[in-house]
């Protein structure tokens, strides 16, 4: 199912003659591949939070290592790092964004200069006092090994620095009042919610009757948008 949707999408914008320049996804592997084979000449990014939190479910994960706790004090930092690296990186460039992803291993050792050529010396300013990992100790080469993974390094290299997935996630989830996912609609039965979904979100006030009983609610769920907000944030400063 999780193939089914891009696939068909895929196909229609091709009847219609659209070009995709770039595309943004999870990191699904079947995704990928069907990318790779159909749309050839489309740049394939990543969304920055799904990277982000499979990097803070490996970490979490280390932290409970014997010797390894303090890496829990590392999770949100190095989260917040991935959203930076992305936010900083307008143009794209892979070998910049990858060069910062990789300095991450020197400044969790307060190390702040002399990275690499693409990056050489850290941007920001002085730094209040932390619990730098010390060199050759398990917690820090086991971090290490998380940053330097070479399936991460080739993703973190296709992080999209500008759209994300949230703005498809958010319409997702005001959908999932109309079709809800514990239910399976047969395929013009999911069509037709869809279009009244839209009805909904278009005009509002046009829907003077009470809601349907397949809804859950009449209200709607807040839509936030995280993944943007965090990324804005990060290029205000
Ligand atoms: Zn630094």
């Amino acid at each position: 199912m999780e193939l089914e949707g891009p696939k068909l999408a895929t196909e229609h914008l091709k009847e219609e003659n659209v070009f995709i320049d770039e595309i943004v996804t999870d990191r699904h592997v079947q995704i990928q591949k069907c990318i790779r084979e159909n749309l050839l000449g489309t740049k394939h990014s990543y969304d920055v939070w799904h990277v982000a939190k499979g990097i803070k479910k490996k970490l979490t994960a280390l932290s409970k290592q014997k010797d390894c706790e303090v890496v829990g004090k590392w999770v949100k930092s190095i989260s917040n790092y991935v959203y930076w690296s992305a936010a900083s990186t307008s143009d794209g460039d892979q070998e910049t964004l990858l060069a910062k992803w990789l300095s991450l291993s020197s400044n969790i050792q307060n190390i702040h200069h002399c990275h690499c050529p693409k990056f050489p010396n850290c941007l920001h300013g002085d730094l209040e006092s932390r619990e730098w990992l010390k060199s050759g100790t398990k917690a820090c080469a086991k971090v290490e090994d998380v940053i330097t993974n070479t399936r991460l390094c080739n993703d973190i290299g296709k992080l999209s620095t500008g759209p994300q997935t949230s703005e498809m996630e958010a319409y997702h989830s005001v959908l999932n009042h109309f079709a809800p996912k514990m239910h399976s609609y047969r395929y013009h039965g999911q069509l037709c919610r869809e279009d009244l979904e839209r009805v909904e979100s278009d005009a509002p006030s046009t829907l003077s009757t009470p809601a349907p009983p397949f809804l859950n609610s009449g209200k709607r769920r807040p839509c936030k948008d995280e993944t943007s907000k965090t990324l804005s944030r990060y290029t205000k400063q």
